[in-house]
Order: structure tokens, then sequence, then C-alpha cells
């Protein structure tokens, strides 16, 4: 292997990204008020907003796109994609959606109830929202050295706080708790594994007070890989099979195929309760879409069914996390702050540590997004005081966040380690600049705040 640590692909077919002048950026970003949800995608050279939906896809998976069976009703491709899911996670029941959040709420409709907790590591926004809408309260657990900024090497950041679980469900009864949820990996503090222990030990609680266990799974195979390199007793065992033990400690799972499904959109919830799946079946019916199809065309549903099984490939995991850690250490050695360990889909960079001389009202993840863009045409994601501020509803005052971020995402099987190094140069420009640096000034926030970053217009505080 020492030899072979490039890219276990070649390239068939190239999309190609165009270079730009600063003078063309800075015009671009100014017409965007500044935030780069509103720029055009082709002004972009290296996109890492996201890596939700951005996967290449394999030559069999476009073959697969060939013989999608667009029926109705019992369409092939949909008995593929249950093969599939049956086989690698070792649920029987599966309904596809059309995309992971449809999952979440077909999950808060079988599960939430009014005034119940529902008890997660790091609950996922859509899921929250879902939870929330049916009158349950999102409670999240996770591990003190999970919460913070710091350097702590913990090895599974992900992890749920098994004495504070315990705890809270001897507070407040089984009754009052339809519902627990492990996010693997957990996205909201960086993409951090959660380890098999974790997961065992927290099914064990579960079950013995009754309350059943869901897998937000979206990228599950990244959490395969980190279990299979740190926890012991894994280094022998194939992705498939961490991956099905792991699901074993659950009830069922809701999955964004845009992740670890390597495809451009879809999703499915599973379970192995035969009872609960005429509900899921008919939430779908009436939100999706017929029970064989669920949102997804026949293309889409085979494409899933081949991509699932690469996600699992180990060779491409090894390559997937390696780049993730090859971007850290690079951006680590010319000193920009991040969070370490790097985590599974992309490297967060903190930004208050980047620009203490900024103050969060005057937005410094923003602000090191935008010069980013100016200076490498690399566009990143701010998440912090614009994505995260809070506002108290009786006095109108802004409550910023704990954590001020800047997250450089990594989209599967898209750019090579030398688009890498673009990043990192960029960034390391940026941060040599950084006193000369000013914040911006929030121009135009939206109806809601907490969905203010997509739309927010903002003005350069000179
Ligand atoms: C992306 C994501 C979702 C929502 O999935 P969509 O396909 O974007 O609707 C849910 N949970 C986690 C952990 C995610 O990362």
């Amino acid at each position: 292997m020492k030899f072979l640590d490039a890219e276990p692909f070649r390239i068939k077919v190239i999309e190609p990204i165009k270079k730009s002048t600063r003078a063309e950026r800075e015009d671009w970003i100014k017409k965007a008020n500044f935030n780069v949800f509103r720029l055009e995608a082709e002004q972009v050279y290296i996109d890492m907003i996201t890596d939700s939906g951005t996967s290449a896809m394999s030559s069999n998976q476009w073959a697969g796109i060939m013989k999608g069976d667009e029926s109705y009703a019992g369409s092939k491709s949909f008995f593929n994609l249950r093969d599939s899911v049956q086989d690698i996670m070792g649920f029987p029941y599966v309904q596809p959606t059309h995309q992971g959040r449809a999952a979440d709420f077909i999950m808060s409709q079988l599960y939430a109830k009014k005034g119940g907790y529902i008890l997660g590591n790091l609950h996922f926004d859509s899921f929250k929202g879902h939870a929330e809408i049916a009158g349950s309260i999102p409670i999240d657990l996770i591990i003190e050295e999970g919460r913070t900024a710091n350097s702590n090497p913990h090895p599974f950041k992900g992890n749920m706080d098994v004495k504070k679980l315990e705890n809270f469900i001897k507070q407040n009864g089984s009754e009052q708790i339809p519902l627990i949820i492990i996010t693997i990996t957990s996205n909201g503090n960086g993409g951090q594994p959660v380890s098999m222990n974790n997961i065992r030990a927290v099914s064990e609680i579960a079950k013995a007070n009754k309350i059943p266990l869901m897998i937000d799974a979206a990228r599950f195979a990244e959490n395969c890989y980190f279990i299979k390199k740190r926890e012991e007793g894994y280094k022998a065992k194939s992705i498939k099979e961490i991956a099905l033990e792991l699901f074993s400690y659950a009830d069922g799972c809701v999955m964004s195929s845009k992740k670890d499904g390597l495809v451009n959109m879809g999703g499915f919830i599973c379970t192995r309760h035969e009872e609960l799946f005429p509900a899921i079946n008919q939430l779908a019916i009436i939100n999706e879409g017929f029970v064989t199809y669920g949102g997804m065309s026949g293309r889409d549903l085979e494409a899933l069914a081949i991509g699932l099984y690469e996600g699992v490939e180990e060779d491409y995991l090894e390559y997937r996390i390696n780049q993730v850690a090859y971007l850290g250490e690079q951006l680590s050695k010319k000193g920009v702050p991040i969070i370490l360990p790097t985590g599974g889909h992309g490297v967060y960079v903190d930004a208050q540590k980047f620009y203490p001389n900024i103050p969060q009202s005057e937005f410094p993840g923003q602000a090191m997004v935008v010069e980013l863009f100016k200076t490498g045409g690399v566009r990143g994601v701010e998440l912090g005081s614009c994505a995260f501020s809070k506002k108290n509803l009786e006095t109108g005052e802004i409550i910023f966040p704990d954590l001020e971020l800047v997250r450089l995402t990594v989209s599967r099987r898209v750019y090579t380690n030398r688009h890498m190094d673009v990043v990192v140069n960029a960034l390391a420009d940026v941060f040599e600049r950084r006193n000369e640096m000013k914040g911006l000034k929030l121009t135009y926030e939206g109806p809601i705040i907490s969905l203010r970053h997509f739309t927010a217009k903002f003005e350069p505080i000179h």
C-alpha cells in the first residue's frame, strides 16, 4: 500500500471549472452582497460550501442511471435499492424519500409526542425543526470533549454522554422520552465519529427503558471507517461488517443519500419493525410518492443502490478521510487554527482565533469566507454568528453562539489534493493579512433569524 496512496480512481469525464481574477471576484462578491450563498456557482473555482449532493458518481452508477426502471409501482430499481440497504444495514423495511429531511419528517411523525424529550448526541437542524413542530423538545447530550473548539485529541468526539443520558431518563421518566437519535458522524461539531462502544451502551440503556433508538446515518460509512481505524477490536473487520454490527443496535435509521450514498439527491427511512411500516408507507404516499419510489426517480434509486456499495469500499474511504486530514494538516502547518482531530467531511476553522480583533457582532467567520473567496475563488461556509445567533424574544437582544467556525467541506471524489493545495495557500494568505482585516455589517436579515445565513446581505466595515 505504501506506494499506492493516491486517488483510487482515474478520471473519465471532466467538468471544467473557471479560473478568475481577484478584480472579477471582488465585483461578484459585492454584487452578491458579501454572502457566498448569493454567488453564481460558475463564479466559484473550488466549491467547499457543502458535501451534500455534490459527489461525483462512478461509471457504474452512470450505467445504472440508464438502467433505471421508471415504473410507478414495483420498480426493479426499488428492489435493487432495498436489497443494498438490507445487505449493508440489515434493516428489512426500507422506504425511499426525496431527501434526508423527508425521512426526518416521517420519523418525527412516528415518534415525536407533545411535551416529550427527544435525546441525541447532536441533533441535526432538519430533524430538530420537525420534532419541534410536532411538539417535542430536542435535547443534545454530546460528551464535553465534543462541545468546544479545543484540540482535545479524543478519538470519538461525537459520542453521547452516557451518564447524562441515564440521569436524564431517571429525572424525567422514560415515558417522557419517545425517542433517542444518534447522528453518525456528528455533523454539528465537525463530522466527529461515534464509537461502537458508545452506540452499544446507548442501545442497552434505550432497551432497558423501552425507548426506541434511531440512527441518523447520513455519514455512516465514514463513521465506520473511523471505528475501524480508532477503536479496539475492529482493525480486521470490513466496513460492511462494522456497519451491520452498528445498525444491529438500532430500531431503524434515516438517511440523507446525498452524503455517503454517493448520489446527488435522495434519502430513505428504515425500520426493523413490521408493525411500523404501514404508517411509514402512508406518510410517504401523502408526502413523497408511492412506496416503491418515494419522491425519487427510478434511475436515482438505481444509482443509490450502487453508490451505497461504493461508499463502504475501504480504498475509497481511506482516500476520502485522508484527503480531509491532508487539508487539515497543511492548514495547521501554516498556523491556521482548526478543530482537531479533523472529522469526516471537512475542516473547521476557528474564526475567533483567526481574527481575535473582530468581535462576533461584526461576523468574523463571514469576513473570512468573503476574503477567502476574493483571494482564491474558494467558497467555504460560515457556521457562526450569522448562521447560529438567536434573539431574546422579549428584549430583542442577540445571543451569539459559543463557536465561530468556518467550514471547508470536501465533496466526495470531486477535487484532487492539488485543489486542496490551492485552498491551503489561499487561506494561508488570508491568515497572513489577518491584522489588516475588518468585519462586516449585516444589512438584511429576512423574516426568520435561524435561516438568515442563506439570504443575508452585508456591507464591509471600513
Ligand atoms: C444532510 C443531513 C440531513 C438532511 O438531509 P437532506 O438530504 O439534506 O434533506 C439530516 N441529517 C444529517 C446528519 C445530515 O447531514
